[in-house]
């Protein structure tokens, strides 16, 4: 069994929950228990993590909206360069109570509503969600990267006039013939 209650990612909204109207801002900065992210980019576990989170208590829940900022780090699809991605990413979920009525028409963003106890929201899904969505599937360090050379595993970055010889087919025969009389 895992400690949810110790998760720096679970807000106490004891003072706010069942009092529609009621509002608080929250500003937390931790280090990442686990990795958030993809087998390509990701923060890693230990990295700094800031939330910026505003939280509005609702009739239904509490509508949470805010900022998470953390640096990602991956590699390049096409160079293999350190790839460092450290722009806010925005978050927001309604953490509804057990007893507020779903079946009433108004489910209108299913995928952002999270259910609650009424005294603790866990952000961790919802940061999560949103950290791996707004990391690019395919890293690159820059988007015109030219990535390596095909022959010889270059960085075409380096070396933008980057050649090799290469030899007509048409004329490999007659190489090979003269190589064999040079011999
Ligand atoms: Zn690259
Ligand atoms: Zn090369």
């Amino acid at each position: 069994m895992s400690h949810p209650e110790s998760s720096p990612y679970r807000i106490h909204v004891r003072d706010i929950a069942r009092a529609p109207g009621a509002h608080k801002t929250v500003h937390e900065s931790f280090s990442a228990p686990e990795r958030l992210g993809t087998s390509l980019i990701g923060v890693p576990a230990g990295a700094d993590v800031e939330l910026d989170m505003s939280l509005e208590s609702l009739s239904e829940g509490v509508w949470v909206t805010g900022t998470v900022t953390a640096e990602a780090v991956g590699e390049c699809g096409r160079c293999l360069d350190e790839v460092r991605v450290d722009e806010p990413v925005q978050v927001q979920g309604l953490f509804a109570y057990p007893d507020a009525s779903a079946d009433d028409g108004e489910e209108s963003d299913a995928q952002d509503v999270f259910e609650f106890d009424g005294e603790t929201v866990d952000l961790e899904g919802a940061v999560r969600d949103a950290v791996v969505t707004s990391l690019p599937f395919t890293p690159l360090c820059r988007p015109d990267c030219p990535g390596l050379c095909g022959e010889c595993g270059a960085r075409l970055a380096d070396d933008p006039g980057h050649a090799h010889e290469t030899i007509d087919p048409r004329w490999s025969h007659l190489k090979s013939l003269l190589d064999e009389k040079e011999s």
